[in-house]
């Protein structure tokens, strides 16, 4: 019998190490679901748009048991009642099958929408270190129209922070002034340390001449904010994917280990709070998801 014609040697190297790619960007997508970053039927809906995708390649059992609270009893139990079999993958999945998919996760998690009535004040959060503040400098430098709000804070300035730009520096004593005479729409003790706080009065003169205002605070700060003034713009940046934020996080190397690991726990805390937001913006690039925030304003 004659030997079958083999590729040579160097597309096999080549063959191998896209396929270890492949696996590597389903591994990645697959954290992304389970720690929120992406939902499930975004995941859904690349696979569809690019069968060929890492999405497309995706099978269907690794996709479902991504999803948080989805374990392998359920995930045979679900797609015994979709009739999907265990060996398919999300590209390939038959048209019926897609929808039976679809409409079992917008059933038991559905994506939020925005709530109607919303004013033009706009609360920017998100976890740690996906670049909540590099956005709002954006945009206060690129959209004079929005007046970024000017937070008091009992930290210290860091190098090059200018009083009364970056923030108010204030003491204790001072913090607990504001706090006691009721002048700022809310504050929150941030990473265990210092003390933040929202001045109302600029805000409230800014809305009144009909300008639009961006906060970017904490999350504890925007459910305050939710709550004190509940027609409030509620924006959540989210980063390109998971990898990338722990990316971001251990590469700003401002914080030891420890830190790191307590800023990654908190993380994924506050990435699953998303739903609790009107829109839910990608920072990919500084400039795209400032621009997506300001048009928020118009
Ligand atoms: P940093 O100390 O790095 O400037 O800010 C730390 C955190 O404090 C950031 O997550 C930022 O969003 C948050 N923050 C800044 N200003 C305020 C504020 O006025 N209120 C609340 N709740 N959080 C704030």
């Amino acid at each position: 019998m004659a030997d079958r014609p083999q590729p040579p040697e160097v597309d096999r190297a080549a063959a191998s190490r896209r396929a270890v790619e492949a696996r590597r960007a389903r591994a990645g997508l697959k954290r992304d679901v389970a720690m929120r970053v992406i939902s499930p039927q975004e995941l859904l809906r690349r696979a569809l748009a690019d069968p060929t995708s890492a999405a497309g390649a995706m099978r269907v059992t690794d996709f479902l048991t991504a999803i948080p609270a989805i374990g392998e009893n359920k995930r045979d139990r679900i797609l015994a009642d979709l009739d999907i079999s265990p060996v398919k993958r999300l590209g390939g999945l038959g048209s019926r099958q897609r929808l039976a998919l679809q409409a079992f996760l917008d059933e038991r998690l559905p994506e939020p929408r925005p709530r109607a009535g919303r004013s033009r004040l706009l609360v920017l959060a998100g976890p740690t270190a996906v670049g909540k503040g590099t956005v709002a400098a954006h945009i206060r430098d690129n959209h004079p129209e929005i007046l970024l709000s000017v937070s008091a804070t009992t930290r210290a300035p860091r190098p090059g922070e200018v009083d009364g730009e970056h923030y108010y520096f204030v003491d204790d004593a001072e913090f607990d002034r504001l706090v006691a005479e009721d002048e700022l729409l809310e504050w929150a003790t941030v990473h265990n340390r210092h003390r933040y706080g929202t001045p109302k009065a600029p805000i409230e003169a800014a809305l009144g001449a009909g300008r639009t205002v961006l906060l970017e605070i904490d999350l504890q700060g925007a459910r305050q904010v939710r709550a004190a003034a509940p027609d409030a713009t509620l924006v959540f940046l989210l980063p390109p994917s998971w990898d990338e934020l722990v990316q971001r996080l251990v590469g700003r190397g401002t914080e030891d280990a420890e830190e790191r690991a307590r800023r990654l726990r908190t993380a994924r805390v506050e990435l699953a709070s998303q739903n609790e937001f009107d829109y839910r913006i990608v920072n990919d690039t500084v400039a795209r998801a400032a621009a997506e925030v300001a048009a928020l304003a118009d």
